[in-house]
C-alpha cells in the first residue's frame, strides 16, 4: 500500500496561486473557504525586503490530531495515508477544526455558493441571473460544477459540517494526480508515494533538506517544503571595522 505525500519547492514556486484556482474548480469549493491556501511575509524596510510566499493545504498528518478530536469518526486516515472527512457521519461539532493545528479545517456555516442561487439579474436587461447561468451552463449550484468530485464525497457538501483538502483522492484512486500538482505552471508541485525509495518525492527529500510546518508538534505532517525562493542579489563586499 502506497503511503502518498507531497513535495513543495519554494524555489520553483511564483506565488501565482494556479494550485488554488485549480483546486476551487476541481473540489467546487465554495466561496470562503481554501482547501489550498497560503502563507505570506513580507520582511525588511524598503528596498531591502523579502518576500516568502508558502504554499498550505492539509498536511495530512501521520499522527493526525483531527483524526484523535473526531467522535463520530467522520475525519479518517485511508491506507493511503489520505485524512478524508465523511460529511455523512459529520455532525458538525468543529473538534476537529479546533485540534488541526494548521488552520485548514473549514465548517459550512451556510448553505454553499449562495451567490450562484439569486434569481435577479446583476444588471438588470444586460445579464441573466446567477441561478440562470448556473442552468444554462448545465452545471450543479455552480456553472462549473465538477461531477468527478462526487466519486468520494458530495459533489458540493453541505452546510453544517466541516471540508478541507482530500489530496484529490477522487483522482489518485484513478491513477492521476492531485490537480494542484497537474496545475502547477512552475512544476513546485511533487506527489508520490513516500514509501517506495525510487518515487521522485523520495529522492528529492533525500537530495535537499526538508521542512515541514509546526512539526515540532509531532503531527507527522506529509506536506514537505524543500528549498528557499530567493531572488535577490548583492554587491560583493568584505564588509568593515
Ligand atoms: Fe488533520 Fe490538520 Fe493534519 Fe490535515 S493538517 S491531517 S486536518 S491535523
Ligand atoms: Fe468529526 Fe464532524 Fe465533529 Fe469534525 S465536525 S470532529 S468531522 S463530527
Amino acid at each position: 500500500m502506497p503511503r502518498y505525500a507531497m513535495v513543495i519547492d519554494l524555489q520553483r514556486c511564483v506565488g501565482c496561486g494556479s494550485c488554488s484556482i485549480a483546486c476551487r474548480s476541481e473540489n467546487n469549493v465554495p466561496d470562503g473557504i481554501y482547501w489550498s491556501n497560503k502563507i505570506t511575509e513580507t520582511s525588511g524596510t524598503f528596498p531591502n525586503v523579502r518576500y516568502h510566499y508558502i504554499p498550505t493545504l492539509c498536511n495530512h498528518c501521520d499522527n493526525a490530531p483531527c483524526v484523535r478530536g473526531c467522535p463520530t469518526r467522520a475525519m479518517h486516515k485511508l491506507e493511503n495515508g489520505i485524512t478524508m472527512h465523511d460529511p455523512d457521519k459529520c455532525i458538525g461539532c468543529k473538534y476537529c477544526e479546533f485540534n488541526c493545528p494548521y488552520g485548514v479545517i473549514y465548517f459550512n456555516w451556510q448553505k454553499p455558493h449562495p451567490f450562484w442561487q439569486q434569481k435577479d439579474a446583476l444588471i438588470k436587461g444586460g445579464t441573466v441571473s446567477p441561478a440562470e447561468e448556473t442552468r444554462r451552463a448545465g452545471g450543479k449550484v455552480i456553472p462549473y460544477y465538477n461531477p468527478e468530485r462526487e466519486e468520494t464525497l458530495p459533489g458540493i457538501r453541505p452546510k453544517g459540517v466541516v471540508e478541507k483538502c482530500t489530496f484529490c483522492d477522487h483522482r489518485v484512486k484513478k491513477g492521476l494526480l492531485p490537480y494542484c500538482v497537474e496545475a502547477c505552471p512552475a512544476d513546485a508541485r511533487i506527489f508520490g508515494d513516500i514509501s517506495n525509495p525510487n518515487s521522485e518525492v523520495s529522492k528529492l527529500l533525500g537530495k535537499f533538506r526538508p521542512f515541514r510546518l509546526r512539526e515540532q508538534l509531532g503531527t507527522d505532517p506529509h506536506v514537505f517544503y524543500i528549498r528557499d525562493f530567493n531572488p535577490a542579489h548583492y554587491q560583493p563586499t568584505k564588509g568593515g571595522v
